[in-house]
């Protein structure tokens, strides 16, 4: 059985595959509904929340080395740098072919968070608002 939905976050109609009908009473698959995401959105918000907790990982997992083994950070500067750099590029990627924006990514957001680890949220706030 075939159900019309919208979107839960750009609000397209699409259609959803409803496999066990009368399993769930009427308001109940209307509640359902609401929370169904199209392929693009989903695939969206699936790939924006892997690469965000990966680039967390990172700063936290970075923040941790200056802050407790600081004469080792050196060595692992620059592997931590190119780490941070390939899963920015990623989200980017994510986020421009959503939005159909482009030149999100910029090398100075790598040094801000190998700079501040502790601010890269902040970073990825800017990549989802970037006029702002
Ligand atoms: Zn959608």
């Amino acid at each position: 059985m075939k159900l019309a939905y919208n979107c839960k976050f750009c609000g397209n109609p699409g259609t959803v595959d409803y496999e066990h009908p009368g399993q769930l009473t009427e308001p109940q698959v209307t509640n359902w509904l609401k929370y169904v995401a199209c392929d693009s959105c989903a695939e969206f918000q699936r790939a924006s929340r892997d690469a965000t907790r990966q680039l967390l990982t990172l700063a936290g997992n970075w923040s941790n080395v200056i802050k407790y083994s600081p004469k080792q950070s050196n060595d692992i500067r620059e592997e931590t740098k190119s780490a941070i750099e390939r899963v920015l590029r990623k989200l980017c990627n994510a986020i421009e072919k959503k939005t159909h924006w482009g030149g999100l990514f910029q090398p100075h957001y790598v040094d801000q968070i190998i700079e501040r680890p502790t601010q890269a949220m902040s970073v990825v706030k800017t990549l989802f608002k970037p006029t702002t």
